[in-house]
């Protein structure tokens, strides 16, 4: 998509930190990190947010967690990690690609503020 920060990332057009990439999605580090590891993973079908998964594209999300599992063991998150994918004002979605938080490396609060 023409306007999207995120289809540029895929493209190469803006550059990033890669973590991981394949035919579906593509992995890179967030630039404004709110933990020691913090990663986003983004399918490479632009897909506005969470509120645009469907029973026709939701094949991508399962793939994803599963880059995510491996993506883990393969930095050693043993201590585990927090997945988060926002959607719309509420959610605090600002960039409108759907994308998982991959967050680790400290103890995160719950409920989030
Ligand atoms: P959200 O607020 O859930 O929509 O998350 C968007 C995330 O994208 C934020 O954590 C930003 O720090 C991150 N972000 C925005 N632009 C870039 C960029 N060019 N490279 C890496 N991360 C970015």
């Amino acid at each position: 998509m023409a306007d999207c920060i995120f289809c540029k990332i895929i493209a190469g057009e803006i550059p990033s930190k890669k973590v991981y990439e394949d035919d579906v999605c593509y992995a890179f580090y967030d630039a404004a990190p709110q933990a020691p590891v913090h990663f986003l993973v983004v399918p490479k079908e632009h897909i506005s947010g969470p509120s645009a998964v469907s029973e026709q594209n939701c094949a991508v999300v399962g793939h994803i967690y599963a880059v995510i599992a491996k993506l883990a063991g393969e930095l050693g998150l043993k201590n585990g990690y927090r997945v988060v994918a926002n959607d719309g004002a509420d959610g605090g979605q600002t960039v409108g690609h759907l994308h998982f938080h991959v967050l680790a490396g400290r103890s995160l609060a719950w409920p989030p503020g």
